[in-house]
């Protein structure tokens, strides 16, 4: 079986782990009230969804 020849480096692996985080996926701004929502979904706050009122706030 292959073995690495060297030990990797603090900063080789930091640099590999670079690409590697944590994401919270599919939060982005309401258009009408700049409160954080999640895309695809009514705002929670103002009830806005495709620049329509369709929940009432
Ligand atoms: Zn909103």
């Amino acid at each position: 079986m292959a073995v690495p020849k060297r030990k990797t480096s603090k900063s080789k692996k930091r640099m590999r782990r670079t690409h590697k985080k944590l994401s919270v996926p599919g939060i982005t701004t309401c258009p009408q009230c700049g409160e954080m929502k999640l895309s695809h979904r009514v705002c929670s706050s103002c009830g806005n969804y495709d620049g329509k009122q369709v929940v009432e706030a």
